[in-house]
């Protein structure tokens, strides 16, 4: 999924009003399994190479997907959410575990929508990773069913997370959210239609 409905996702499911550090710990976990690619499309990019070398190329090599399984997978979730919480009396404890739980529904949520462009969401322990017949992106394969089913998912999260904070950046952004999910699938229509 893009980057964006993961992060609406977790915010909807997992954020609570007035709790500051839990919330900033969902968004940077819903954040943090897009990491290593938006990183490698900027240092790609600025060595020289075309975007389609990095998505032909660099995004299959061994060193990538180990990378991207680290950030995507569902036992450094449990890792992660199992020391937060051993550490709850702490401050961090169940941020940590809260991230973790962001980190989980990312990961859950990109399992079911990539053909073969898919994580290693079971790293270290394998290498195994699910091909789906069904992609977000990749018209080939329901694309167009999948990117709506995301559309209305991204946008009725944007409305719980609008409701949950009488905050006006965040209700910006969710606004923002919103009319972006609307008009970019327009806007390519009409470019290409
Ligand atoms: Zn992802």
């Amino acid at each position: 999924m893009n980057t964006q409905t993961h992060l609406l996702l977790a915010s909807a499911l997992l954020t609570k009003r007035g709790q500051k550090e839990r919330n900033i710990a969902i968004v940077a976990g819903a954040l943090l399994p897009d990491l290593p690619v938006y990183a490698l499309f900027a240092i790609a990019s600025l060595q020289g190479y075309s975007s389609q070398e990095v998505f032909d190329d660099l995004y299959f090599r061994e060193e990538m997907r180990n990378l991207m399984g680290l950030f995507n997978s569902f036992f450094v979730a449990a890792f992660i959410a199992a020391t937060g919480w051993l550490l709850r009396d702490k401050w961090w404890g169940w941020p940590m575990v809260f991230f973790a739980a962001a980190m989980a529904v990312h990961a859950a949520t990109d399992l079911p929508v990539h053909v073969d462009d898919g994580h290693r969401h079971f790293w270290p322990f394998s290498k195994f990773v699910f091909n789906s017949p069904l992609s977000y992106w990749d018209h080939s394969h329901h694309g167009g069913v999948v990117s709506l089913v995301e559309m209305a998912l991204g946008i009725i999260c944007a409305l719980v997370v609008w409701w949950r904070f009488p905050i006006l950046w965040i209700r910006v952004l969710c606004a923002t959210a919103i009319t972006a999910y609307i008009a970019v699938p327009v806007y390519w229509n009409w470019v290409f239609g």
